[in-house]
């Protein structure tokens, strides 16, 4: 028998300012592994594919500082991984160019981190980014000394977006136009 999956939903929506609310933007940045591999196209694809609409994009080579305040001050990650993986993580982050990327979708954070999938890509599942482009796990990389290469990283909630996409582009950097998706993906 076919058991319906739950979904969490939204309360009501009647308005077009309650459901315009429901866009968001968020921040994806291909890590130095996606640059390197020269996989950015075939990933890229995948949001696309989806209908999330492109709204800023710009390759860049940032210094400590801006990770320290992306990981840390934004995302508290020394609070949650602890200061080893920490350090680890801004030296992968540290090694080479990266394309950051703000995507524009319906509940487009959630979606983004849906298609990306965990950070261990020996847990993430086939289909994700990280489980069909990657197996490492934590143990190797942890015994390695090294952030575990997962290829991309994706804003974990709307709060983060917004201030993640501050931290990274201009007002002026973010593009406003209509996809002609829009009529059926709207
Ligand atoms: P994300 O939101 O899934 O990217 O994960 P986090 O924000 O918690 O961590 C940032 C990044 O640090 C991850 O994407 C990994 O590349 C790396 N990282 C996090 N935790 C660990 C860990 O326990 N060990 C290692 N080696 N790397 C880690
Ligand atoms: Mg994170």
């Amino acid at each position: 028998m076919a058991t319906e999956k739950k979904v969490k939903r939204v309360g009501k929506i009647d308005t077009p300012e309650e459901y315009e609310a429901l866009i968001q933007r968020s921040l994806v940045v291909f890590k130095p592994d996606s640059v390197q591999r020269g996989i950015v196209g075939e990933i890229l694809s995948r949001f696309e594919r989806v209908g999330l609409k492109i709204v800023a994009a710009k390759m860049v080579n940032p210094d400590r500082d801006h990770y320290y305040t992306h990981y840390e001050k934004i995302g508290k990650m020394v609070t949650r991984r602890g200061e080893v993986a920490f350090n680890q993580n801004l030296d992968y982050m540290s090694s080479g160019p990266v394309l950051a990327m703000v995507f524009e979708g319906i509940e487009a954070v959630a979606l983004i981190r849906k298609i990306v999938g965990p950070t261990e890509p020996k847990a993430a599942d086939m289909g994700t980014v990280r489980g069909d482009y990657s197996h490492m796990s934590f143990g190797y990389a942890d015994a390695k000394h090294i952030g575990i290469p997962n290829l991309l990283h994706a804003s974990g909630d709307p709060d983060e977006a917004e201030q993640e996409i501050q931290h990274w582009f201009r007002p002026e950097e973010i593009q406003s136009y209509s996809a002609l998706s829009e009529k059926f993906l709207r």
